[in-house]
């Protein structure tokens, strides 16, 4: 059992863009669950995709997110400083047998993969298993061979599920709804899947608040955890916000970003009184 003190949350954006409403109404959620719990939130900026990232975004979400009322603890940690995490993490997984090295482009896999299983649950082509590189055609020395794509070997057939807080049980069976996935880039950058589970598990994280697009995600980084021999958090994964035409809000939706919604004179409690109200 979790002594509340010890509840650590985090806010994860990406500074692709400015954040909306979406954005803002998890990170919400995700302060209001840690302040509950009367526990530490963590700000984490997740900057590894170096072609959409930019720097004057890190700015602005944390200017947004104070404006919204809504602090963190401790400095703030930068995934590109965070090297060294994700390669003891990738020497973990090959030292345990569980990664090998990919040749296939993307290119390929979309044209070879199998039909999605239709539940809707695949995000990506199913890689398929007959690429699968043995174990003993490994490279035995990681450190020289991280110019490549590497891939996580998922226990075909196994049932992994999880009890989410918002969105209730969840399961997926490894090899049918999500198949081999890239841990490492051949640019020298870890995936996001990676990334996220080895800074979930070093930053000590008892329970991600994220938007229910990542469920999916979720599978493959309790994986990684389990993997990495890491306590596994807890999820809680919010509703999407959608648009009055039922999409998604985006950040291309320049409209729905807190930063326009303040300059057309929003205040930040008017906004958070429409969270509270379930009017958004
Ligand atoms: N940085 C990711 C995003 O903005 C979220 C990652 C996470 O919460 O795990 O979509």
């Amino acid at each position: 059992m979790i002594k509340k003190r010890d509840y650590v949350g985090r806010l994860a954006p990406s500074p692709t863009g400015l954040l909306h409403l979406g954005h803002a109404r998890t990170f919400w959620i995700a302060a209001g669950r840690a302040r509950t719990a009367d526990g530490r939130l963590l700000l984490r900026n997740d900057d590894l995709d170096t072609a959409r990232c930019r720097p004057e975004f890190i700015d602005a979400f944390q200017e947004d997110l104070r404006w919204l009322g809504l602090g963190w603890d401790e400095s703030i940690f930068h995934q590109s400083e965070r090297r060294d995490v994700y390669l003891g993490a990738m020497r973990q997984l090959h030292r345990e047998g569980l990664i090998y090295p990919c040749h296939r482009s993307r290119k390929e896999v979309a044209a070879a993969a199998s039909a999605p299983h239709e539940d809707g649950l695949n995000d990506e082509p199913l890689f398929p298993t007959a690429w699968r590189v043995a174990q003993e055609d490994v490279p035995a020395k990681l450190d020289e061979h991280l110019n490549i794509n590497w891939r996580f070997r998922v226990p075909d057939g196994e049932h992994i599920t999880f009890d989410d807080a918002a969105a209730g049980t969840q399961s997926a069976v490894a090899g049918r709804d999500f198949g081999d996935f890239l841990v490492w880039r051949k640019d020298g950058v870890p995936s996001y899947q990676l990334a996220c589970a080895a800074d979930d598990a070093t930053m000590g994280i008892t329970e991600v608040v994220r938007g229910a697009d990542l469920i999916k995600s979720t599978f493959r980084q309790l994986l990684i955890l389990r993997a990495l021999g890491a306590v596994l958090p807890g999820y809680y994964h919010a509703p999407l916000l959608t648009n009055d035409s039922g999409e998604r809000l985006a950040k291309r939706h320049d409209s729905l970003s807190l930063r326009a919604l303040r300059d057309q004179g929003m205040t930040p409690d008017q906004i958070i009184s429409r969270f509270e109200k379930s009017e958004w």
